[in-house]
């Protein structure tokens, strides 16, 4: 199983990082180590002190793809969740200015936080989702799946042509405006469409 992240996928969080808005989606990979799941709490790494949360929402690949078309990709997953993309913010600046790659910054252990998946059936429309992250029951980031610059039949699509997708792959379709940082004693809770998917701590 891999996890395959979509980085600058809304327009106000690339504008928030001072970002270029990319022409075609930017992607990385977490290993599978980085899973995070079951509400466990998440301990700070002692090699960062500038850990940020980054609230997305998550698709579960159903089926084995490779150059996948647009037109078939919602065939492609069934199931939706959310997810943290935790980021050591202070490495991936470090390696951006050098024109580094990102793994040490993004795919370190537990930097994945999945929730439960739900089926994407139970939505009426999977662009019109509002997601929402509190911390310590006050609202930090809020975003809706309308507002992403490419859309999931685009991710899957793209990214297929490339690497091949399997089932159980994770694909976390990047975060909205408002990341920040976290630390020790804060409660990270998570609504898609009004469901409550996440509730963890930080230590
Ligand atoms: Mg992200």
């Amino acid at each position: 199983m891999k996890i395959i992240a979509i980085g600058r996928n809304y327009a106000a969080h690339v504008k928030e990082l001072n970002n270029p808005i990319p022409q075609s989606p930017v992607i990385f990979l977490k290993p599978d180590t980085a899973v995070l799941k079951d509400n466990k709490p998440f301990y700070i790494p002692e090699f960062s002190s500038d850990i940020h949360y980054e609230l997305e929402v998550v698709l579960k690949i159903c089926k084995e793809g490779k150059h996948i078309s647009e037109k078939f990709a919602p065939n492609y997953y069934e199931e939706m969740g959310l997810g943290i993309d935790f980021t050591a913010r202070d490495i991936q600046t470090l390696h951006k200015e050098k024109g580094l790659p990102w793994e040490l910054a993004k795919a370190f252990d537990n930097s994945a936080v999945i929730s439960t998946f739900v089926p994407k059936s139970q939505f009426k429309d999977v662009y019109n989702l509002e997601f929402e992250l509190k911390i310590n029951n006050e609202n930090r980031q809020t975003g809706n799946t309308k507002d992403m610059l490419f859309p999931f039949e685009r991710i899957i699509s793209f990214v297929s042509q490339y690497i091949t997708l399997k089932k159980g792959d994770l694909i976390f379709t990047g975060t909205p405006e408002g990341v920040g940082k976290v630390n020790p004693g804060d409660k990270l809770e998570a609504w898609l469409s009004g469901q409550q998917l996440l509730n963890f701590d930080i230590k």
